[in-house]
């Protein structure tokens, strides 16, 4: 589709912002409504249903009957893998309208909504519907007389709390395994981009999933999502999100009926080029190009650059040549690499660590101010700084926008030492030619993911998570599954 057809079917575009109960499109029971505004240019897309503790309830009352009748988990395994495949194939017969509700909903570009989100989403549900009669339980040695059987079970009503920066990614790699395990499941997107997740419910009932067994309360975290968190008859929630909201999903989970609770959270992930790295063009375009995707909106941004002192002038002439490219542009428009970011808020909180680097004294190198500021949506220009001490709160905190902070090492004992001295752990990388170097540095980084002279390995099959204060949950991959089912010994006495 042409740029001018991505505007015209956006402007033509109706938007059901109803929440999706027990197979149905419905209104927040208290008829509460909010307003849902594209960051591209502020218009209102429409009206979203403001789900709380009542609308919770039901959803989790049409979960729980649809998995004790077994209508989901009771269908041979074959059958369930069909209708997900399904599921994924609609998802991709769908892939316009998902990309361009994804891009209006949180503002970024129609490429990659198109290129990466619509087919990541597809790809996961397809994945996970094939695992689904291709996975063995256990039968435990335990001699001639008896026979242990180690099953895994469903855990019953999975809730599914998700952020906004890859809607319809972050549900997929939720709602898929916890569905092949044969849970229900409720879906509670981000109230800044519910739209996708709330036609995915739609497109997975086509698909043929029974109604009940995947519904999605769109909402505010502390209405919808607290009630979910706090709710006695949920077994499990999958939270992706903050670390400072994971901690309070924690606690809500254990102050209620004990939930399996699992949380994947924040990052201010390491990236450490050494100076024998093999390839400095290939680190560069690593560097920049993975700090300014999706806005800097990414959980494993690599916002920290560690660059060896005899490499750093020669690296940041580089990566300023780079900068321009990823200049903000209207999302609609095939050509923009970097959107809006994705409201008001996040806008702020981006442009406030700004202005604290600029205090703190780290040298701006690139950008610094905000972008597109007659379009009425919300854009930040790529930003770098240099000079950055480990102080300072761009060195520290996440800030979940376009800024990368460039920060000097001495030997790589010095730059493991400053890469893991922060709260988080979810991804690091290293870049040297030396392998035992590479492998060494590997082992010492505490992240749940570390990368060696590159920064972009993902597969559905590897497993995506943090350790310390980014969470302590694994999506993708068959670890997932362990998330979402319970094991059960069977013990049989013979003879
Ligand atoms: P957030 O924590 O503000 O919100 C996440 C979700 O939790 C939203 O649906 C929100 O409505 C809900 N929520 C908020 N308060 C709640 C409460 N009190 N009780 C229950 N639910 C509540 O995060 P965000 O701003 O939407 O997303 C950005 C964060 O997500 C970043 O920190 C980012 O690193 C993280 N993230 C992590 C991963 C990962 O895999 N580790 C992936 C993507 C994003």
């Amino acid at each position: 589709m042409g740029n001018t057809q991505w505007h015209e079917r956006a402007a033509a575009l109706s938007i059901d912002g109803r929440a999706f109960i027990g197979g149905e499109r419905v209104w927040a029971r208290s008829e509460q409504r909010f307003d849902n505004l594209s960051p591209i240019d502020g218009r209102q897309l429409g009206l979203v249903a403001r789900c709380d503790g009542l609308d919770v309830d039901a959803a989790v009352a049409a979960a729980r009957a649809a998995f004790e009748d077994r209508r989901w988990a009771g269908q041979a395994p074959a059958a369930r893998k069909r209708i997900m495949i399904k599921f994924a194939d609609l998802i991709l017969a769908h892939a316009e309208e998902l990309a361009l509700l994804e891009t209006l909903d949180m503002g970024k570009p129609i490429r990659y909504s198109q290129s990466v989100d619509v087919p990541a989403a597809a790809n996961c549900i397809r994945w996970y519907g094939e695992a689904i009669d291709k996975i063995y339980d256990e039968i435990a040695p335990t001699g001639e007389n008896s026979l242990a059987l180690i099953t895994r079970e469903p855990v019953g009503v999975v809730a599914a709390i998700v952020p906004w920066n890859y809607p319809m990614i972050m549900a997929a790699w939720k709602i898929a395994p916890a569905l092949a395990a044969g849970n229900s499941v409720i879906l509670k997107p981000s109230e800044k981009s519910p739209l996708t997740a709330l036609r995915l419910a739609e497109i997975a009932l086509e698909a043929g999933l029974p109604a009940g067994v995947f519904n999605v309360v769109p909402g505010y975290g502390i209405e919808a999502g607290a009630a979910l968190a706090l709710h006695m008859d949920v077994d499990c929630i999958g939270f992706t999100g903050s670390t400072k909201v994971g901690k309070q999903i924690l606690q809500m989970a254990g102050q209620s009926n004990l939930k399996r609770a699992w949380t994947e959270l924040g990052g201010k992930s390491a990236n450490i080029v050494c100076a024998d790295c093999p390839d400095l063009d290939a680190a560069v375009s690593a560097a920049i190009g993975s700090i300014y995707f999706n806005q800097g909106e990414s959980c494993n941004a690599p916002s920290r650059l560690f660059v060896e002192a005899s490499i750093k002038d020669a690296f940041l002439e580089k990566a300023l040549a780079l900068v321009p490219d990823f200049a903000p542009g209207d999302p609609l428009d095939e050509a923009t690499v970097m959107g809006a970011i994705v409201d008001a808020a996040q806008m702020k909180t981006v442009m406030g660590y700004i202005e604290e680097g600029k205090q703190a004294g780290a040298r701006l190198l690139a950008g610094g101010e905000a972008a597109r500021t007659d379009t009425g949506g919300f854009y930040v220009a790529p930003t770098l700084f240099d000079q950055v001490d480990g102080s300072m709160s761009i060195a520290r905190e996440e800030i979940f926008g376009p800024v990368l902070s460039v920060l000097g090492f001495t030997d790589i004992d010095d730059a493991v030492r400053q890469a893991n001295s922060t709260q988080y752990g979810l991804q690091a990388a290293v870049w040297t030619g030396n392998l035992n170097k590479a492998i060494k540095t590997a082992r010492a980084l505490r992240a749940g993911t570390v990368h060696v002279n590159q920064y972009d390995g993902d597969d559905i099959t590897v497993p995506f998570g943090g350790v310390k204060q980014s969470g302590n949950g694994r999506d993708k991959s068959l670890h997932a599954f362990d998330k979402y089912t319970e094991l059960k010994t069977t013990w049989i006495q013979i003879g």
